[in-house]
């Protein structure tokens, strides 16, 4: 049995990049697709969003492709291969799928690198300690929040610096908020200047691209409260990103089917941020025990509906109520 990625790709000569990650796939790969776009180029976005891979060939080929790859399509593959492949994070997400073992599951993501040669490249993570053990053929780019790269990207005082080749760019404004999205942002870029997009239409590309829903996004503000919809944060790592992204006290909505979540790494952003937490689970015992010690105010509810009449009415003005439900 092979995954649909697998079959599609023997069907294409595309250049192709491929990413991955627990967080920040689908933004990822919706920025690069925007990018090579507003540089004219012919480009494919498919994958784990929009439209099928496989169906897209059918009907014709394209010179670029951007793929995002979950861990479910990367099990499945045998040769596919990939120009430029991207690997954003690890961090525990669908263990109940991999024995509940993270190497399990980390093994999976790092098939994106499997059939890499070294005309290939390879974007990845340089403050996860987890990757900087990874092992590829294909030239390594790594990109970094932290630690200025002779070759890749970092950032310092609100700048990107993009290294390829011995040719520097930079990057200051971005559409994208918060500090996950500067490391989306960057991965985009560097994956962009290897498919030779030139800098002033990467800059500009990172302007004007519209945020996509469900992502931290704005909804309405009603008696000054603002409600933001981050419903796409499904593990706790991306609610660590969005509650440090937030400038105002929250009221948390938070809870699900639990995949075996382990909110200790959250206990300090919820100390800082939230005011009050509505669970919104089958089973919210874990989140009780993990924050009661935190918050005061812990609610349950047990419809949407629910849940946001109660952010309402525990909110006042200058609050924030935020959808993250990890
Ligand atoms: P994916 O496709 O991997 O699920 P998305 O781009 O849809 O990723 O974003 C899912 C959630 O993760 C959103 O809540 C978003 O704000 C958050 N997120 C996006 N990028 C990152 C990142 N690099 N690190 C952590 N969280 C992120």
């Amino acid at each position: 049995v092979i995954s649909e990625i697998e079959f599609a790709f023997r069907y294409t000569k595309a250049k192709i990049a491929a990413i991955t990650g627990s967080n920040g796939k689908t933004t990822t790969t919706l920025l690069l697709g925007h990018v090579l776009k507003s540089a004219g180029y012919d480009v494919l976005v498919a994958g784990n969003v929009g439209v099928g891979f496989a169906l897209s060939l059918a009907e014709r080929d394209y010179d670029y492709i951007i793929l995002e790859l979950s861990s479910f399509q990367l099990d499945g593959i045998q040769n596919f291969r990939s120009d430029v492949a991207i690997l954003l994070n690890i961090t525990p997400d669908h263990l109940d799928r991999y024995d509940y073992k993270l190497e399990n599951y980390a093994a999976s993501k790092f098939r994106i690198t499997e059939n890499q040669t070294k005309e290939d490249v390879l974007i990845y993570n340089a403050d996860d300690t987890f990757l900087n053990t990874l092992k590829t053929k294909a030239k390594r780019l790594p990109i970094s929040l932290q630690i200025q790269q002779k070759e890749g990207g970092f950032y310092n005082n609100n700048e990107i610096t993009i290294n390829l080749n011995n040719n520097t760019m930079t990057m200051q404004e971005l559409a994208l908020q918060g500090k996950h999205n500067i490391f989306n942002s960057m991965a985009a870029a560097m994956a962009a200047r290897v498919f030779e997009v030139k800098d002033t239409v990467i800059r500009q590309a990172m302007i004007d691209f519209q945020n996509v829903e469900h992502r931290l996004e704005y909804v309405l503000t009603v008696h000054g409260i603002d409600f933001i919809n981050d419903s796409k944060a499904t593990n706790v790592n991306a609610c660590w990103y969005a509650l440090e992204s937030m400038t105002k006290k929250v009221v948390w909505i938070v809870g699900g089917v639990d995949k075996g979540n382990d909110y200790d790494e959250l206990v300090n952003m919820v100390d800082e941020k939230v005011k009050a937490i509505i669970c919104l689970g089958e089973n919210n015992k874990q989140i009780i025990k993990a924050f009661r010690d935190k918050v005061d105010t812990i609610v349950q509810a047990s419809t949407m509906v629910d849940a946001v009449k109660q952010s309402y009415g525990l909110a006042n003005k200058n609050d924030i109520v935020l959808l993250s439900p990890g």
